[in-house]
Parts: structure tokens; C-alpha cells; sequence
């Protein structure tokens, strides 16, 4: 079944050149959706657009299906039921790793024990099982990013949106995570949206791929089906 459906949504900042142009797309449940392409594209334009971030000029986006933003309305971000991986991780600086994941699940009116056990299991899933005592700026990059990532996951098998996570890494670690959000979101059946500029990054990770150009959608399909040019 269908998870996420952009029907013909475009987007444009000053009047003079659209974004964001007429773009379609469907995503079905669990499936990992990549859209790939150069800086200025129109992929963050679109992220936010799902999000509820930024508001859309024209078109229908509906999450599950249920409408979330069409020309006439705009459903804000937090009843949209998605969750969000930035490269800046966002995290909270005066949590603990451990209080920053159990906090994501606060909207699921699970007790305070539960949560604790649960961000316990998800971040020894990302490989910081003894970290949880830390603060966020005693983790290096890459841990920090693996903390929102388990954020991201924990207990959520909607839709989780991903804008470059991974951008700011070294190449090594890249690939690490890389693999393990691949595993991970997989594992929690959630349905991912993942933009990058990165070309392996998108085949790595993709179930199918998007390819945007100046605000376009010009190709989608597998991996295995997307032709680039040189
Ligand atoms: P990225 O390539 O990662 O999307 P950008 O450099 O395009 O990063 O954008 C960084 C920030 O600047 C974003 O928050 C975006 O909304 C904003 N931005 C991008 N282009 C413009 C622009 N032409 N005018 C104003 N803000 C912009
Ligand atoms: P990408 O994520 O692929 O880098 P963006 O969605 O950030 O692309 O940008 C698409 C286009 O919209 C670019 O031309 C960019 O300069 C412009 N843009 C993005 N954010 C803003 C903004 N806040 N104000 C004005 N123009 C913007």
C-alpha cells in the first residue's frame, strides 16, 4: 500500500523560477525512497514540503492516506505523524543520549520505564549501549549522528525523513552508517525518504531511487533502472 503520494506539487521562493516543478511520486509502506541530485535540485525543498516545514504553492501531498497539504490547506509538522534526521543532528544538548531518544517516544503514552528500556535497546542497536549516561557534546560526530538516528527509530514505524545525514562524516564512517540505517530502518518497517547529492550513498541505500533536476522529478525506479549521464 501506498505510504506517501506527491501528486504534481511545485513550490517556488521568489516568483521567478519554481523550486520544487510539478513533482509526482508515490512511496508504498517500508519501501526506502532516495531522491538524488545536485545541489539546488530541490531536494531539501521537497523534505521540508513532506514535513510541513514549508508550505506548498500547488498539488496534494498525502501521508497514509490522508491529506496533509494541497493548495488550499497545510497541515503542521507535528500531526504528521513523520520523524526527521538532519545532518546537524539537533539534538538536545541538555539531555542525556539515553533522555534525548526516550524523550521521542513521549507521544506514545508508553510509562517512563518503558521508555528508558526501549531507547536502552535501540541505542545499543546503533552501537552506543554504554553511552547513554553521556551528553550529546561528549560524542564524537558520528556518534552523535547514530543518537539521532536511534531517535529516529525508536518505537516508530511511520515515516522517517532523512535530509544528508551523513554529509558531514568522514568517508569511513559514511559507510558504516550508511549500512546500518539501511539495516535499521528496515528492521522497524518504516517507510523512508532519503535526499543526498551522493551518488553511491543513493544506490547504497535505495529501494528506489529519485533523480531531480532543477526542481524536476526527470527519472524514478530501482536502482538498477536510473541511467547517469556522466
Ligand atoms: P543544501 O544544498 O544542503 O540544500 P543550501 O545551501 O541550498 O543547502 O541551503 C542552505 C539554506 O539556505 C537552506 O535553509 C535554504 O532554505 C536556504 N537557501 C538556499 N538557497 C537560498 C536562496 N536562494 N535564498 C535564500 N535562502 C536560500
Ligand atoms: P537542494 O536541496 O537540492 O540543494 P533546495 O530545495 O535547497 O535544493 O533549493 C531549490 C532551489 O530553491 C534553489 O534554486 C535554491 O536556491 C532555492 N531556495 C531554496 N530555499 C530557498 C529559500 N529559503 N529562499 C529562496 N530560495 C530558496
Amino acid at each position: 500500500s501506498v505510504a506517501l503520494e506527491l501528486s504534481s506539487i511545485s513550490k517556488s521562493y521568489d516568483g521567478r523560477r519554481d523550486a520544487v516543478k510539478s513533482v509526482s511520486l508515490e512511496v508504498n509502506h517500508g519501501e526506502f525512497l532516495v531522491l538524488l541530485g545536485p545541489s539546488g535540485s530541490g531536494k531539501s525543498t521537497i523534505l521540508r514540503s513532506i514535513a510541513g516545514i514549508e508550505r506548498i504553492a500547488s498539488g496534494r501531498i498525502d501521508i497514509f492516506g490522508k491529506t496533509v497539504a494541497s493548495t488550499t490547506m497545510h497541515t503542521p509538522p507535528e500531526a504528521r505523524g513523520i520523524s526527521m534526521v538532519f545532518q546537524d543532528y539537533a539534538l538536545w544538548p541538555h539531555m542525556s543520549v539515553l533522555d534525548n531518544v526516550a524523550f521521542a517516544l513521549k507521544r506514545n503514552k508508553v510509562d517512563s520505564k518503558t521508555r528508558a528500556i526501549k531507547a536502552q535497546e535501540t541505542l545499543s542497536r546503533v552501537g552506543l549501549g554504554d553511552k547513554g549516561a553521556r551528553f550529546p557534546s561528549e560524542l564524537s560526530g558520528g556518534e552523535q549522528q547514530r543518537v539521532a538516528l536511534a531517535r529516529a527509530l525508536v518505537g516508530h514505524s511511520g515515516l522517517i525523513l532523512f535530509d544528508e545525514p551523513l554529509s558531514n562524516l568522514d568517508a569511513d564512517l559514511r559507510e558504516r552508517l550508511r549500512i546500518e540505517i539501511a539495516t535499521l530502518t528496515r528492521e522497524s518497517g518504516a517507510t523512508a525518504v532519503y535526499i543526498t547529492h551522493d551518488q553511491s550513498e543513493a544506490f547504497a541505500l535505495a529501494d528506489k531511487v529519485g533523480v531531480l533536476s532543477r526542481g524536476e522529478l526527470v527519472q524514478i525506479g530501482a536502482p538498477e533502472d536510473i541511467y547517469l549521464s556522466p
